[in-house]
């Protein structure tokens, strides 16, 4: 049996990439707590520790919670996500993602707890003008979602000196797969992702893939993304926990693999690991989107000693497959 390493609480850790930092920490010592309202995630995805069903803003809630018992850390990723989204309803992302962060922030600070590590993401940089983007790249957001995560990026670097709150802002590429004991995975709803959205079409489960736009400036025309195993995510947050704990500065890092795809190349090994076509038409431009975004990660690998074990494009696309042919099953079988 692994020994206590003290409890650690999950903003979010009832969705995808926090449910499976819950089970990450979990078989690590720690024991997490749960803080998630359920608006997005699932009650059945926490499968360590407590689940607290609440909001993050909710002062009174976080008071009895946080006076209740001590928290060595706190985890969030309780973000909304989408970038065309946000750009059609930036108010949403301001509100959910800077000013009930920086509320949670707050509640945290007032109770002396000093370590935090944050969700960010590759949105933060905007048009690259290198084709691997490292963490000194100059942020200059192109959508709301990726400026809301920038803000609070800025606001914990003005109260780590105010106030001692020490952070590791994670800026992950693009999280994609699924946990291999094929108990969590990915369950957006609507799923606007274009692995789960291709393996739905490929499978007849979904419709027809729409390819948003062929005509960026890319070798197809298609946008390129650097594609990271969820479960190597969880483990780079729990090497930063560790580094944070063991007296580590804050830090920002790129959580990405360093090889980039385009949509049309991952259509192609989807129709491999599906064995079957993906149908798909060409759409115009998703308004956000860069043309590429892929991460230079030599900083997490030497200061986290990071390395992904599933984030070759072949493992990630098989367990995504498998969690979507259990997720049909399920749904499919009489009640
Ligand atoms: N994409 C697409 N069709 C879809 C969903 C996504 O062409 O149905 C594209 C999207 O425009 C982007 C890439 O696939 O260029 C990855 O998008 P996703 O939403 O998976 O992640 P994001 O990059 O927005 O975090």
């Amino acid at each position: 049996m692994t020994t206590n390493r003290g409890r650690v609480l999950v903003v979010g850790g009832a969705g995808y990439i926090g449910s499976h930092m819950v089970k990450c920490l979990s078989s690590q010592g720690y024991i997490p707590v749960t803080l998630d309202n359920l608006s997005h995630g699932h009650a059945d995805a926490v499968r360590f520790g407590e689940l607290v069903v609440g909001d993050m803003g909710d002062r009174a809630l976080l008071d009895r919670l946080l006076s209740k018992q001590h928290f060595k850390a706190v985890f969030h990723f309780a973000s909304l996500i989408q970038v065309a989204e946000s750009v059609r309803d930036p108010a949403a992302y301001y509100h959910n993602n800077f000013i009930l962060t920086k509320q949670l922030l707050d509640a945290l600070v007032d109770h002396g707890i000093d370590r935090f590590i944050f969700s960010s993401t590759a949105a933060v940089y905007g048009i690259p003008t290198t084709d691997l983007l490292t963490e000194d790249h100059p942020c200059h957001p192109i959508n709301p979602y990726g400026r809301s995560k920038w803000m609070i990026e800025q606001l914990l670097q003005d109260y780590e000196v105010a106030y001692g709150l020490k952070s590791a802002s994670l800026r992950y590429f693009n999280a994609a797969g699924a946990d291999p004991d094929d108990r969590l995975g990915e369950r957006h709803d609507p799923e606007t992702h274009l692995i789960p959205r291709a393996l739905r079409a490929a499978m007849g489960t979904g419709p027809a893939l729409t390819i948003n736009g062929t005509d960026y400036p890319t070798a197809d025309g298609s946008c390129i993304r650097d594609y990271v195993h969820v479960g190597d995510l969880a483990e780079a947050h729990a090497l930063a926990l560790a580094h944070l704990l063991n007296g580590g500065h804050s830090c920002r890092l790129n959580l990405g693999t360093g090889h980039g795809y385009s949509v049309l190349e991952i259509l192609d090994a989807i129709e491999h690991v599906a064995g079957s076509p993906v149908p798909r038409t060409v759409g115009p431009r998703r308004p956000g989107d860069p043309a590429r975004l892929v991460a230079d990660p030599t900083t997490a690998k030497r200061l986290l000693n990071w390395t992904p074990k599933r984030s070759d494009l072949a493992v990630i696309l098989e367990d995504a497959w498998r969690w979507e042919n259990l997720q049909h099953q399920s749904h499919a079988e009489p009640g």
